[in-house]
């Protein structure tokens, strides 16, 4: 059942909460939190609360920089450690104007918008992220490093390597939360381990994926590690995938699930693999927003570089897992941690729901293992690769109308705007390998 303003305000006093953290995802995806006290909170839950927009990156727009908080109950969560003085909590927030509007720069709406015209069409959106990360040691003055002491590979049991302990303990506090873990486990490269959360409502998951992040890092910093869920932290190493489980819902029947079909798929789940796939390019500029993002987009690591789908193989971009019924699902495995997850949401949606409406049908699967695929091969089968640089895709999300559409022009302009400085920046700076690579040979 959803929590109602009496129920949160009523459990905060009953558990001893202290402190609420007011909390909002910026466009770039970083969480920002406004603090209040416990006498504060009955006037935070009547959306009461301003806050000045101007200080947040991706918010300004500073001749109306004030803005409403309006915290939703169901989002309210008790973090299961004490500090010093009591409990604090969480409560994610919708914006709104001065005048009472939901603030267009607002990515939670954004998504919202989205979920607004499934739900038009008949479809309650559910998903089920598993995210990955790495856990890397501190310096002597606590300054992250990426070094780990750990030697485990996928799925390893013994010697328990020193994140186990941690990850662990994250699992712990995120069921305390009331999260449904679904699976933990050791990732294939030193330090890396994985996190499922079971399915949700969509809004539910990026709401539950923005705090997710929050945990682990506190809890790794409290075993003297860093977590970072930057994609590609080393060369030569797998790195970090967010894969998205996908599926539509009408009248709690789940729409993907159809046992006529030879692999038990509907007609509405090849459509929105095939909207999917039509967009696949210019999405990939929000599902993996950063510089680093395309260094995971590489042969050989378990994430995707070519456009194609499979239900056998894990290096295709969507990957039908074997499960039918209830959990027939699109796997996305291109998006990686550091997305904004209401706007990676937001744009995967858009997508499959622009596949249903326009009947796009996705190209015949491709089950063998596409890394090893030649050139001939992968040209014979139109075999397209994702974007392989940040400016590339924002190329592509420049050309997509409807990614437009779903993200509002504001929050597209800034994006653009920040991801084009973000890049330019980066393509001015001499990297370690250019000088071992030309300051002797030149
Ligand atoms: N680490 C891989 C990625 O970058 C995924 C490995 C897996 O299949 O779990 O997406
Ligand atoms: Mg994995
Ligand atoms: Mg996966």
């Amino acid at each position: 059942a959803k929590l109602s303003k009496e129920d949160v305000l009523r459990s905060a006093h009953d558990s001893g909460v202290e402190f609420i953290h007011l909390q909002i995802t910026d466009i770039l995806g970083i969480m920002k939190n406004v603090s209040i006290t416990i006498e504060e909170l009955e006037k935070a839950l009547n959306g009461e609360i301003i806050f000045d927009g101007s200080s947040i990156e991706g918010f300004v727009r500073v001749e109306e920089s004030d803005m409403y908080l309006k915290p939703d109950p169901s989002t309210f969560v008790i973090y299961p450690w004490r500090t010093s003085s009591g409990y604090d909590a969480r409560l994610i927030c919708d914006v709104y104007t001065l005048d009472g509007e939901p603030y267009e720069g607002d990515p939670r709406y954004a998504l919202k918008r989205v979920l607004k015209e499934a739900k038009d069409l008949g479809y309650d959106v559910k998903m089920g992220p598993e995210c990955e990360f790495f856990l890397f040691h501190t310096d002597e003055r606590g300054r992250p490093t990426t070094i780990t002491h750990d030697n485990a590979g996928y799925y390893d049991l013994a010697p328990v390597d020193l994140g186990e302990a941690a990850r662990r303990e994250m699992v712990v506090a995120l069921k305390e939360m009331g999260y449904e873990v679904d699976t933990s486990h050791h990732e294939i490269a030193p330090g890396q381990h994985e996190i499922d959360l079971k399915v949700d409502d969509a809004l539910s998951a990026a709401d539950k994926l923005m705090t997710f992040k929050a945990v682990v890092r506190t809890i790794a910093q409290r075993h003297g590690l860093h977590a970072t869920f930057m994609p590609k932290p080393s060369f030569g190493l797998a790195g970090s995938g967010l894969h998205f489980n996908l599926s539509l819902f009408k009248n709690d029947e789940n729409a993907f699930y159809d046992t006529k079909d030879k692999i038990h798929l509907s007609k509405e789940a090849y459509f929105f693999m095939g909207g999917l796939l039509k967009h696949s390019k210019a999405l990939t500029a929000i599902t993996n927003p950063t510089v680093n993002s395309y260094k995971r987009l590489i042969s050989g690591y378990d994430s995707p570089l070519y456009i194609t789908w499979s239900s056998k193989n894990s290096s295709s971009l969507l990957k039908i897992p074997p499960k039918r019924g209830k959990s027939t699902r699109v796997e996305l495995r291109s998006p990686d941690p550091s997305c904004n997850p209401y706007l990676a949401l937001a744009v995967i949606l858009k997508s499959g729901l622009d596949g249903i409406k326009n009947s796009t049908l996705p190209p015949p699967s491709i089950d063998k293992n596409v890394y090893e695929m030649d050139v001939l091969d992968r040209i014979e089968n139109n075999v397209a690769s994702l974007p392989q640089t940040l400016d590339e895709a924002l190329k592509y999300l420049r050309e997509d109308d409807i990614l437009r559409l779903a993200l509002g022009e504001y929050i597209y302009s800034r994006f653009m705007e920040a991801k084009m400085i973000e890049w330019q920046e980066y393509s001015k700076r001499i990297s370690p390998w250019e000088i071992e690579e030309y300051l002797t040979k030149f």
